[in-house]
């Protein structure tokens, strides 16, 4: 695996590849790895030649300063996981090659409502952090295949929006791969390295509540249900964010279902500090 810490070198060699007609999966991540993330390589290695990946840990994303400094960092682990997995390429730019203006100098990116709901309203500035560093990495490595995963299912569409926007839409084909769980059905995110051990046997509840919400789900007002899982959730000692139903395309939240609707429910909840979230697709 070859690593560039460099936009200049980075670009030099996939120009180099792109003469030869080689086409470019990449999966872009802020590290301390982990099978969700080799899932996304995976599938890039099917469609493309080349796959490429990225860590960064993207301060502008990060609306809380302490989730940012303890987020956590495995370089040496991710490495290896990388060049087991096959990887071709991997960047790993610091802060000033990422952000030579500084990270102050703000970009406005109009995503609508898509910024007001959910992970939007909850997180203040986040997904403007995140296309900041999404509109970066892209125009660096302008790949044939984007990566990315639905366990952030807002952040997918908030980044098929980027494409949208930077006319990209034609040239980067977006790909969403699903959640790779653990055997207890929680999905799998770098935070959960700092769960402690109580809070990593406690942190499920989330997949079984969306599990309940699945089950359970009627055509009708939905707020009992959420009401339902809200308080399971409670009970296990999180504290929620939100606990919602929303319909699966657009992402408005849904409050009585006409039974036809496709609709995702979607969960973001704390244990202790740690902020976890979680989503499925209610409806086949
Ligand atoms: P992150 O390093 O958390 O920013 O994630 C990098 C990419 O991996 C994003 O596209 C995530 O949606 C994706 N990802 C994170 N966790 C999982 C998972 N459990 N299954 C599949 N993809 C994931």
């Amino acid at each position: 695996m070859l690593i560039f810490h460099t936009v200049d070198q980075l670009s030099g060699y996939l120009l180099h590849l792109k003469h030869k007609g080689q086409t470019i999966g990449f999966a872009p991540t802020m590290g301390a790895l982990h099978r969700g993330h080799l899932s996304l390589l995976e599938a890039a290695k099917k469609h493309c030649d080349k796959t490429l990946s990225s860590i960064f840990v993207n301060p502008t994303q990060f609306n809380n300063p302490s989730d940012f400094e303890k987020y956590p960092i495995t370089i040496a682990a991710d490495i290896k996981m990388l060049e087991l997995a096959g990887c071709d390429i991997l960047f790993l730019p610091s802060v000033a090659e990422m952000y030579p203006s500084g990270t102050e100098q703000r970009t406005d990116y109009d995503l609508g409502f898509l910024e007001t709901v959910l992970e939007g309203s909850s997180r203040p500035g986040h997904f403007q952090g995140v296309c900041m560093v999404m509109d970066r990495l892209l125009s660096i490595v302008l790949p044939n295949h984007l990566f990315m995963g639905l366990k952030d299912y807002q952040q997918c569409m908030v980044v098929k929006r980027l494409l949208e926007l930077k006319g990209w839409k034609q040239t980067i084909q977006f790909n969403a791969c699903p959640t790779l769980r653990e055997a207890d059905g929680l999905a799998m995110s770098s935070r959960n390295l700092r769960l402690t051990e109580e809070q990593r046997k406690t942190a499920p509840a989330i997949y079984e509540c969306l599990q309940f919400i699945k089950q359970n789900l009627q055509p009708g007002p939905l707020q009992p249900i959420k009401q339902q899982a809200s308080e399971l959730l409670a009970q296990k000692g999180f504290k929620i964010d939100y606990v919602e139903i929303a319909d699966t395309s657009s992402l408005e939240l849904i409050h009585t279902w006409n039974g036809r609707q496709s609709l995702t429910a979607l969960i973001a909840a704390f244990l202790g500090e740690i902020r976890l979230i979680d989503n499925t697709i209610l409806t086949p």
